[in-house]
């Protein structure tokens, strides 16, 4: 069912399930798809006059959304253009951050290779600052283009943006990433480096399954999913969710599980993992509360 709003052809209690990697979530309220910066300017400012409540969805891959869904809109940022201009490559934030990661080191461009098998959008990775194998998006990033709540464009250097380990600034600002420029560099390696990592991710992480990746961070200095492993937690169910037996710090959505068996697995390992080694698990997974309001309370 559609309804419209102004000028936006919303469409109603879209089931979230169908827009994460888990699998998991009841219906948004109001939900739209855009493909334009402009659209995106007038949407935000549309919500800011409604008093509107959002949540910007790129593909889903670290969300876990509430069994009852979102009761205000969530807009999937489809904002998806590629544009090479050597050694800079300008990219839309709903393009899709593995497929950059392998264009780029295909071009023999090195930098993202890294990126080749995190199922996110390149907005996603950059909100979160998404690393593996040494690396993290933050350094060959050089610019990214942020829309506001008032609707407004502010174009951000790298270094006017925060980042640290899966944190970016970005976390604390209400709008939306749109697109962002990184700076890469010639390696006649770099598509074999970007073939040995996805061969490694095959590997060692659960692919086929659905999850939102790795659920914990890592406590310096150690590795969450060794510390699992070590509590012997690996193949732990809960209702329909499971602890993949491939690797550690993964949570499956092994068979109709709901956010609330993830949530009540996610917290069987954190007690377990704090009695057994002394450590504190840290969720790094992002939780997406019915109600931003509750929103204190449920994400990390
Ligand atoms: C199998 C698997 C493997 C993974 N491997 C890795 C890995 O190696 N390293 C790693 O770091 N992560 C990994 N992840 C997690 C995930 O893919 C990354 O965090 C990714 O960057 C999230 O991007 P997304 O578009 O899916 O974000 P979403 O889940 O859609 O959103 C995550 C957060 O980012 C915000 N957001 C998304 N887009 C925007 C935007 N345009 N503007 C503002 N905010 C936005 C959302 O509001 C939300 O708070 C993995 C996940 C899976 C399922």
């Amino acid at each position: 069912m559609t309804q419209r709003f102004k000028s936006f052809q919303f469409e109603i209690d879209k089931p979230l399930s169908q827009l994460s990697t888990f699998g998991i979530g009841g219906p948004a309220r109001f939900f739209y798809e855009v493909q334009k910066i402009e659209e995106l300017q007038s949407l935000l400012l549309y919500c800011d006059a409604q008093r509107l409540p959002f949540f910007i969805l790129g593909k889903g891959s670290n969300s876990l959304f509430d069994d009852r869904g979102f009761d205000g809109l969530v807009i999937l940022n489809k904002i998806a253009f590629c544009q090479f201009e050597w050694p800079v490559v300008h990219v839309g934030a709903g393009y899709s951050f593995s497929l950059l990661g392998t264009q780029t080191a295909r071009k023999g461009w090195s930098g993202l290779e890294f990126a080749s098998g995190i199922p996110g959008s390149v907005g996603g990775a950059i909100y979160m600052n998404a690393g593996a194998n040494g690396h993290e998006t933050s350094q060959t990033l050089i610019e990214a283009t942020f829309v506001n709540a008032k609707g407004e464009i502010e174009v951000l250097q790298r270094d006017q943006i925060d980042f640290s380990y899966r944190f970016s600034s970005f976390q604390k600002k209400k709008g939306s990433i749109v697109s962002a420029k990184f700076l890469l560099t010639p390696s006649e390696a770099a598509r074999k480096q970007q073939l040995r990592i996805i061969d490694y991710r095959m590997r060692t992480q659960p692919y086929g399954d659905k999850s939102a990746g790795c659920v914990f961070r890592n406590p310096d200095p150690h590795s969450a999913g060794a510390l699992i492993q070590q509590s012997g937690l690996k193949g732990k169910q809960l209702g329909g969710a499971e602890v993949s037996t491939l690797h550690g710090n993964f949570i499956i959505n092994k068979s109709g599980a709901s956010s609330k068996e993830i949530l009540a697995l996610v917290a069987h390992v954190q007690q377990i993992v704090k009695a057994k080694t002394g450590v504190d698990l840290e969720m790094e997974i992002r939780c997406v509360p019915y109600c931003l309001e509750d929103e204190a309370d449920v994400s990390r």
